[in-house]
């Protein structure tokens, strides 16, 4: 039996459908158990009796809490650079270029964009609750979901004389012009941090990245809200890896149909050859009286067995079954039609 071939797409698809469930399941996991810390997380309230709790806490230090405050710098605010009176801790300016590219496969121009420059600022700050209390925020860069406020953004149109207009279409690029913007943590907005809070030596609370790993979090949403936001996330990895192994499992199946199929032809294909093989002791024993008339009905491929099969749906009579078999492609010798059917020939 010959060996049986697997397609280059079956194996690409079977492959990509692992690989990616593997990978998504893989993130899942990760979001999980994240969730599941959020879940486990106390959430203290900030005030003067944090310090105490910090001090009865072995280490100073408590592995993944949860606090609200508002932003306070603790030396000078960062000022904005383009709105009066504008101050905040955290600041982000950003110049992206956009400019449309011509797609010669799809034949149309496509929007592309590209950061020209780009630049963080920070100050040292704290998250100030009830009563003037305060815990200092360490690495707030270091932190997901700081969604910052946009404070300025600003489009400048690019402008282009007729010579432009023709060397951008030589050249395959029009430019659009330029996006400026500035993102900023304001000063008093309430954020809700996630992380690792401990009493240094100089008596003040700090919050910083979970020695652990874990993930860190600093963001403009409450509490509730950003264990929802997780939570969502956690699933459509969820989804994601499913609907991937599914594809895979879909794929395996077809293979597995196309092997059955494979291997009912190779069935036939032996049946076919052991029929050819009865008929063929058959003929050889009527050979020796039947020379002349062997030759006149011959095989037109090898002109010296005699004709024993036919080929439908063509109907053709005109090779021996050995030949027939040694066909580089299923097609009748004499008509070229493919053959789906090789049945033997019984002369009484
Ligand atoms: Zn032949
Ligand atoms: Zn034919």
């Amino acid at each position: 039996m010959e060996s049986f071939p697997f397609r280059t797409v079956e194996v690409l698809c079977l492959g990509t459908s692992i690989t990616l469930s593997g990978l998504f399941y893989y993130i899942y996991r990760k979001k999980q158990k994240t969730v599941d810390k959020l879940n486990k997380a106390p959430q203290l309230s900030l005030d003067r009796n944090l310090a105490n709790i910090l001090n009865a806490t072995p280490g100073k230090c408590l592995q993944y809490v949860i606090v609200e405050g508002n932003v306070q710098p603790i030396k000078e605010p960062l000022r904005s650079q383009f709105q009066e009176g504008c101050v905040g801790v955290v600041q982000k300016l950003v110049l992206r270029e956009h400019k449309l590219v011509w797609n010669s496969l799809a034949r149309t121009w496509t929007d592309s964009e590209r950061i020209l420059h780009q630049r963080i600022n920070t100050v040292p700050f704290n998250l100030v609750g009830s009563d003037e209390a305060a815990v200092r925020v360490l690495c707030p860069l270091e932190a997901s979901g700081l969604n910052m406020e946009v404070v300025h953004e600003k489009f400048h149109q690019a402008s282009y004389s007729f010579t432009d207009i023709i060397g951008q279409y030589l050249s395959g690029e029009k430019p659009k012009g330029q996006l400026e913007t500035e993102e900023m943590v304001k000063v008093g907005t309430m954020l809700t941090g996630v992380g690792e809070l401990f009493l240094d030596t100089d008596h003040t609370l700090k919050l910083r990245p979970p020695t652990d790993g874990s993930e860190f979090f600093l963001t403009p949403v409450d509490f509730e809200t950003m264990r929802m936001q997780q939570e969502g996330q956690a699933l459509l990895w969820r989804v994601l890896a499913s609907v991937c192994a599914v594809a895979g499992v879909a794929v395996l199946l077809w293979v597995a149909r196309r092997y059955y199929q494979h291997l009912q032809a190779e069935q036939v294909r032996e049946q076919q050859r052991r029929d050819f093989e009865r008929l063929s002791t058959i003929e050889d024993r009527d050979d020796d009286d039947e020379e002349v008339e062997t030759v006149d009905n011959a095989c037109v491929i090898c002109l010296s067995s005699p004709r024993n099969c036919v080929v439908l749906d063509c109907g053709h009579v005109c090779c021996c079954f050995r030949c027939f078999q040694a066909l580089p492609q299923p097609v009748c010798p004499m008509c070229r039609q493919p053959i789906k059917r090789v049945v033997p020939l019984y002369q009484a």
